[in-house]
């Protein structure tokens, strides 16, 4: 066990995970840093081009027994999985707290939204996996089954780590592939070793789940093997449409398969019948969950003008009473920043939108990492955080409002990214009806941008990517095998 930097966190296991073993300590490392001040929370393995080769040949090594495992065995793993998940919820919120700056109601919600998957899961060893189709051809039979596709590569994001990171691993493995995860180095405990202890725990084979962590700057060495090795068949990705872009490019030359789960610019239109008080509940949750950091943000409200004034007020008081802090403390709402990058990136959003005109309604100042929930009203279309052609990663909302609800529609979309959008009204028939034509992954009717659950197929279309969490996941993570079978002698032409 690594020694535990902040003496009210077990940190746990700090280095690589493979075939079933943890590497010795000892090993190069590098430092994890807590996003609010700096501190150490835990000094971890950096891993590179061996270790990468190493966890894919287990992982390969691997792949037969996993593929061929009843479904019955492989549930009462993912049961016993859930059951060790839940019960490290105290623990594991605090890392995250320390390592990622969630708060403990992020945190707590994707820990129990991790169990729900792992126990979907855990049935989708049993689902059907095959056709018999009729043949043209007299005494032929025509089957086609579902086949796993064999190793696995992730990539794992720091944002919502904890629950991605069992997404990137949990929908291949559910489906008889094995995986190699490499997560994000900013968050390298709550985006995969926690995991790796929980799988180990519950008694997983050697081999069906490994993982290499690095330090900062050595992503592509590990991403290297990832391409290279012809055992990886697919790459799973969760992470920025830019790194997408760099990694889409080299799948393409490698020619594997690769599901992006990417980011978004998610709208919500609240109209002129809406529930106030529950768009404004909404809108806060939405926007300001975890800081503004994840793919699911609200990033744009259009509320029709009739109650745009009563809205804003009504949200910018409920924002103003948001908790801000360090997120260990469990009444806290706003941690930090992931960095100063971050923080740097939110200020001059907001900058370029105050210089063109937009009006400040609430926060605006940054303390440390710490930045306040912001709301920006009269922000020009040419601003960038209005344009959405590029996520701010931050807690920046802008508010628009608006007479011609199909106007907004149109406006809402007039973004790169398909991840989420949402739509208030108490017409459920007009809501759907505007809801069939919004060309995103998600739509909600009266709830936020934000809402997820485990048997639900989240993903996104345009630059938030492809692939679908659930068990519509059985698209990305299968091939589909034909063969025929047949009686008696054929006819040929020659
Ligand atoms: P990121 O793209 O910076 O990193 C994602 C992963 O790619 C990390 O593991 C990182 O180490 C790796 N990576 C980065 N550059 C690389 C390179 N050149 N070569 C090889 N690997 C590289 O994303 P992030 O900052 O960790 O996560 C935030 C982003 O992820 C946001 O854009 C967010 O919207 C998106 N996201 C999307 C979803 C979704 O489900 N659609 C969920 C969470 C996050």
């Amino acid at each position: 066990m690594s020694e535990t930097l902040n003496p009210e966190v077990r940190i746990g296991r700090t280095t690589h995970f493979i075939n079933g073993q943890w590497a010795a300590e000892g090993g190069e490392t590098f430092p994890v840093l807590n996003p609010l001040d700096d501190s150490v929370v835990a000094h971890v393995a950096a891993g590179g081009r061996a270790e990468a080769e190493a966890a894919v040949a287990a992982a390969q090594a691997a792949f037969p027994a996993w593929a061929a495992l009843p479904p019955g065995e492989r549930q009462r793993l993912f049961l016993k999985a859930a059951d060790i998940t839940e019960r490290r919820l105290p623990e594991i919120v605090k890392i995250m707290a320390i390592e990622g700056g969630a708060s403990t109601t992020f945190a707590a919600f994707q820990i129990r939204l991790s169990a729900a998957m792992l126990r979907q899961a855990a049935s989708w060893g049993y689902m059907p996996y095959g056709d018999m189709i009729r043949s043209d051809t007299p005494g032929r039979t025509a089957m086609v089954t579902r086949k796993p596709l064999g190793v696995v590569a992730g990539f794992t994001p720091w944002n919502g780590a904890f629950y991605l990171a069992w997404r990137t691993f949990l929908l291949p493995m559910a489906f008889g592939n094995t995986t190699v995860i490499k997560p994000s180095e900013l968050a390298p405990l709550s985006a995969g070793l926690i995991h790796a202890e929980i799988l180990e725990e519950a008694g997983f084979p050697a081999g069906s789940f490994n993982i290499v962590t690095h330090a900062p700057g050595a992503a592509a060495e590990v991403a290297d093997v990832f391409f290279e090795h012809p055992a990886v068949r697919c790459i799973n990705f969760t992470g920025s449409d830019k790194t997408a872009r760099i990694l889409g490019a080299r799948a393409g030359q490698a020619l594997k398969r690769m599901v992006m789960e990417l980011g978004g610019f998610n709208p919500m239109l609240v109209l002129e019948d809406a529930d106030v008080d529950d768009a404004v509940n909404a809108t806060c949750f939405g926007a300001f969950l975890h800081q503004g950091q994840v793919c699911m943000n609200t990033r744009k409200v259009y509320v029709h003008r009739a109650i745009h004034d009563g809205f804003v007020e009504k949200l910018a008081a409920k924002v103003r009473g948001l908790k801000a802090g360090d997120p260990i403390d469990p009444s806290v709402i706003i941690g930090p920043l992931i960095n100063d990058r971050a923080v740097e990136q939110t200020h001059e959003r907001l900058q370029d939108a105050l210089e063109r005109g937009a009006t400040l309604v609430t926060g605006g100042k940054s303390h440390g990492r710490i930045f306040e929930p912001t709301i920006l009203t009269d922000v020009p279309a040419d601003a960038i955080c209005t344009t959405g052609c590029d996520e701010t990663f931050g807690p920046l909302l802008v508010i628009e409002a608006f007479d011609d609800a199909e106007a907004a529609l149109a406006q809402a979309q007039n973004t790169p990214y398909g991840l989420s959008a949402a739509i208030m009204t108490r017409d459920q028939a007009r809501g759907l009806n505007m809801a069939s034509r919004f060309d995103t992954g998600i739509i909600h009717i009266n709830a936020p941008t934000m809402a997820s659950e485990a048997a639900l197929p989240v993903g996104g279309v345009k630059d938030s990517g492809w692939g679908r969490s659930g068990h519509y996941a059985v698209e990305d993570f299968t091939e589909v095998r034909l063969t025929t079978m047949g009686s008696g002698p054929g006819r040929y032409p020659f």
